[in-house]
C-alpha cells in the first residue's frame, strides 16, 4: 500500500535516471577498465587553482554560506560586462531551470521545446502537472518556426538549449532573436546554454546579442561542464533584474554551498587558462566526428562535449555492445546515441569499437 497520500504528479514521475557508473558497468559484464562517457563529464579534474580553492572553503563549512552567492554574482557580472542584478547563481543551471519553472508555470500551463532535448524539461513538466508541447525537430535541427507556432495562451516557457542535448546542433542567436519578435513578450525563453564553451563563436552570444533587447529572455550556463565542475554544480542565469529577483526568491536557501561558490570564484578568475581544456575537447570532438563519419557512421555534426550518432532502432543494441567493451554512453531508444567526448585516449577507443560494429 501507498505510505502517505502522494501528490497527482507522483503517478508520473519516474525520477531522474542517472547514467550507469563505470564501476556497474565493470560488474554487470565482468570488465575491467570501463568509462564513463554517458553524462557529458569533463575528462579532466578541475585545474589545481580550482581545487585549492575548493580545499581552502572546506574548513569554513561549519558555517552556512552566502546565500545570494554575491561575490559569485558579482563576479560572473564583472567578467561578462553586465550588471550584478543582472545574474542569478543556482545548484546547477539545473537549478536555475527549476527556479524558473517555480516562478512561471501552474499546474495545466504548457511550456514549449524542440524534442529531442535536455531531458530534464519533461520531468520538471511532470512535477509541476504542466504540458510539454514537444516540437519535432528537422534533420535533427530546431525548427524554430514551428516553436513559434507551437506557442500560445497558456504557454509560460519556451526552452531552448543550444548546443542541444543530445544532438550537440547549435541555433544563432539572430535565429532566437528572430524567435523573439514572434512570441508574446510574457512568454518566458530560456536559452539554455550548458555547453556554451564548445558552441562555434559564430552562432552569436545571447547574453550580449539577445538579453539588453528582450526582458522576456534568460540564459542559463553552468561550470558543470566546461570547467569540470560537475560534482559541485554551480550554475548561473542571466536577465532582466526584476525576473531575477523574483526567480531568486524560490531558490532553496544556501542551495550554493560554500565549496561550489569557491570553485566557481576560481573557476572565473582561471577561466582563460581552463581554455586550453575546452580548446583540445573541441579538437578531440571533432576528431571523433570526422574518424566515425569516415567510418560510414551517421554522426551529427556537433557544437558540445559530445557527438550523436543517429542510428534509430539499433540505438539500444549498439550501446550495450559498447558497455560490453567497457564504454559506457547513453541511447536515446530509437533515435540514437550520445558519446561524450573524453581523453584522446578514450576517444580512441571508440572509434575502434565503432569500427568493430554492426550498426545495422
Ligand atoms: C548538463 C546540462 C545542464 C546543467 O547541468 P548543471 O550541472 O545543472 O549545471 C543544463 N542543460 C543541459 C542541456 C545540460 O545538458
Amino acid at each position: 500500500m501507498t505510505v502517505g497520500r502522494p501528490r497527482m504528479a507522483m503517478q508520473s514521475l519516474a525520477g531522474y535516471s542517472p547514467g550507469k557508473s563505470a564501476a556497474q558497468a565493470e560488474r554487470e559484464h565482468g570488465i575491467v577498465d570501463a568509462i564513463k562517457l554517458a553524462s557529458n563529464e569533463n575528462p579532466w579534474e578541475p585545474l589545481p587553482e580550482i581545487v585549492q580553492a575548493v580545499q581552502a572553503a572546506a574548513t569554513g563549512v561549519n558555517r552556512y554560506g552566502d546565500n545570494a552567492s554575491s561575490d559569485v554574482r558579482s563576479a560572473i557580472a564583472n567578467w561578462l560586462a553586465i550588471d550584478p542584478a543582472q545574474v542569478t547563481v543556482g545548484c546547477g543551471s539545473s537549478g536555475v531551470l527549476q527556479q524558473l519553472m517555480l516562478t512561471y508555470v501552474d499546474p495545466g500551463d504548457r511550456v514549449v521545446s524542440p524534442w529531442s532535448s535536455f531531458e530534464i524539461y519533461p520531468m520538471f513538466c511532470n512535477l509541476f502537472s504542466a504540458e510539454l508541447v514537444k516540437v519535432p525537430l528537422v534533420d535533427f535541427r530546431f525548427d524554430l518556426d514551428a516553436v513559434a507556432a507551437a506557442v500560445d495562451e497558456r504557454t509560460k516557457i519556451v526552452f531552448l538549449a543550444t548546443p542541444n542535448n543530445p544532438t550537440g546542433t547549435s541555433v544563432s542567436t539572430e535565429a532566437i532573436d528572430r524567435l523573439l519578435r514572434k512570441v508574446p513578450t510574457d512568454v518566458i525563453v530560456v536559452v539554455d546554454e550548458a555547453y556554451k564553451e564548445f558552441n562555434d563563436p559564430s552562432f552569436g552570444d545571447s547574453v550580449i546579442d539577445l538579453v539588453p533587447h528582450h526582458r522576456n529572455v534568460v540564459v542559463t550556463r553552468t561550470f558543470s561542464k566546461a570547467y569540470g565542475l560537475a560534482g559541485l554544480r554551480t550554475g548561473y542565469g542571466v536577465g532582466d533584474p526584476e525576473l531575477i529577483a523574483m526567480i531568486e526568491r524560490v531558490r532553496l536557501a544556501f542551495s550554493v554551498n560554500n565549496l561550489a561558490q569557491a570553485a566557481s570564484l576560481a573557476a572565473i578568475e582561471h577561466a582563460s587558462k581552463n581554455q586550453s581544456r575546452v580548446d583540445a575537447l573541441v579538437a578531440e570532438r571533432n576528431r571523433v566526428s570526422d574518424a566515425l563519419a569516415g567510418l560510414g557512421v551517421p554522426v551529427v555534426p556537433s557544437q558540445a562535449n559530445f557527438v550523436f550518432i543517429a542510428i534509430g532502432e539499433a540505438s539500444e543494441r549498439v550501446a550495450l555492445e559498447l558497455e560490453q567493451r567497457g564504454l559506457v554512453v547513453r541511447p536515446f531508444g530509437g533515435f540514437g546515441i550520445r558519446i561524450t567526448v573524453g581523453d584522446a585516449s578514450e576517444n580512441d577507443r571508440v572509434i575502434d569499437a565503432m569500427a568493430q560494429l554492426s550498426l545495422g
